[in-house]
């Protein structure tokens, strides 16, 4: 990937092919910039990864969903299907209610609901205050922290309230997209994206082959800049600016590096002090349990929430209720969710006896699932999901404020340690990327 050179002689070096990384290089690319990806592994994509099945069933490390707007940022729209139908429950007392609304048809939670509006507000310190001051001590204590516990591995009392961010729109505005979704019979996107607004143009789209469709998309323009099985060994600083990286070894000087790692892994290549905090900074493991079963539509929903303690999991997704094509016709996948710390023993589970837990209570919901049993596949991520643990909040809040290093960027979810999903990452990462563009050019001109 050629241009004009860029604004000091060397490439701007960029760690990691996941979608950020990739999002970064072509768009420095179209900014005239020469850049170099780094890449770890053997392969290119990061999160964004698909895996296939011989007998034709595809997943996805973990359900993933994206809309026509990103689609079509990246330019993978016409590989893509639109998604006519999405919609999240949650299993409680025996019964699924439709998530958000349905859970008001329980009095109990009503009434907390209500009585939480109505009260005066208290100061709300931790996520449990949070979530018991908006929606009631009875949907908080019984769904919401239940849920947040299992998924985070802490309680809530030591979450920070930052994990329940609103996302846009308040009950009118996702009322009026619920009926636009029924209108246009198109899966209307609805709390996904916080960086562009949600609308009833905004509507859920999938790729017939699944999500590692966007990073080779992405990757078509870049040609040999992208360099995969060579890990960046160190950042090289001088006098607080980023000035290079070590590849197998070798020092190679960079304009700017971006970085798209964990951000204590950025902290443990470099000897900056500035960040050193963010070595503290932890993710949560999930293990993802998937299931092949005969039949389709045997979930309540597409996602569905379980916060109940029979249930080892919290998080059951029937990806096929949205996106058919994943499966075989007559079959389906279904994903549980463990949230899990590297090394611990639902990490180093044996995989059969993940498969008989979550058959075991898989039944409960889907009583004909042993019956229509047909295998199953078991995926890790080492660091799904970011821990806003309060013990280290103002670290977390610093690292808004950047890296604290001239020309190094640190991008992407596990590099923002923000819960973002991609169309998210990719126009923030893409925000960050002119500014620097900028920054550079503005040097040269000086
Ligand atoms: C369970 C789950 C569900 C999700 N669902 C959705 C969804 O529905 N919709 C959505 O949009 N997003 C979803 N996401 C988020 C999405 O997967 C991520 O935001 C995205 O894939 C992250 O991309 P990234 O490029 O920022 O980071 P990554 O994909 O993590 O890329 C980082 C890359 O850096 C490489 N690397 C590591 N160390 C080095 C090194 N030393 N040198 C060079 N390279 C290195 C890694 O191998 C990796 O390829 C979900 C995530 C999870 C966990």
């Amino acid at each position: 990937m050629s241009a004009r050179p860029a604004a000091d002689e060397a490439p701007i070096a960029i760690i990691g092919s996941g979608v950020s990384g990739l999002a970064a290089a072509r768009e420095l690319m179209h900014l005239g910039f020469d850049a170099t990806v780094y890449e770890s592994s053997n392969q290119i994509g990061g999160m964004a990864d698909t895996q296939r099945d011989p007998d034709g069933f595809i997943f996805d490390t973990g359900a993933h969903f994206i809309t026509n707007r990103f689609a079509t940022a990246i330019g993978i729209a016409p590989l893509c299907r639109t998604v006519h139908r999405y919609g999240e429950t949650v299993w409680s007392d025996g019964r699924a209610y439709d998530y958000p609304f349905g859970l008001m048809r329980n009095p109990r939670y009503l009434r907390g609901a209500i009585n939480a509006r109505i009260r005066s507000k208290r100061s709300v310190e931790t996520a449990a205050d949070q979530f018991r001051s908006e929606y009631g001590s009875e949907i908080a204590d019984e769904v919401a922290l239940p849920l947040l516990e299992q998924w985070s591995g802490l309680p809530a009392d030591r979450l920070s309230p930052a994990v329940a961010d609103k996302l846009p729109g308040g009950i009118l505005a996702t009322l009026a997209l619920k009926l636009s979704a029924r209108a246009t019979n198109r899966a209307v996107a609805i709390g996904y994206c916080r960086e562009a607004p949600q609308s009833a143009n905004v509507w859920h789209v999938y790729p017939e082959n699944g999500i590692a469709t966007i990073c080779a998309a992405l990757t078509t323009e870049l040609g040999d800049a992208v360099q995969t099985g060579n890990p960046v060994e160190r950042v090289l600083t001088t006098d607080g600016r980023a000035v290079g990286v070590v590849v197998n070894g070798r020092e190679i000087p960079a304009a700017a590096v971006i970085s798209t790692l964990p951000v204590p892994h950025l902290a443990a290549l470099t000897d900056e002090e500035s960040l050193q905090p963010f070595r503290e900074l932890r993710y949560r493991a999930m293990v993802f349990v998937n299931i092949m079963l005969r039949g389709c539509d045997v979930m309540p929903d597409t996602l569905t929430w379980t916060p109940g303690v029979e249930f080892p999991c919290f998080r059951i997704s029937e990806t096929t209720r949205s996106m058919p094509w994943l499966a075989p016709t007559g079959s389906t996948i279904i994903t549980a969710d463990f949230g899990a710390t590297v090394g611990d023993s639902t990490w180093t589970e044996d995989d059969q006896v993940l498969e008989e837990m979550v058959l075991k209570a898989l039944c409960a919901i889907v009583p004909s699932a042993r019956r229509d049993f047909l295998g199953s596949r078991v995926l890790r991520s080492a660091f799904a999901y970011p821990i806003f643990d309060l013990a280290y909040e103002e670290t977390r809040l610093a690292l808004g404020r950047g890296t604290g290093i001239e020309r190094l960027l640190s991008v992407g979810r596990n590099g923002e340690f923000a819960h973002i999903l991609m169309e998210d990452s990719y126009w923030r990462t893409l925000r960050q990327v002119r500014a620097l563009a900028a920054q550079l050019n503005e040097s040269v001109q000086n």
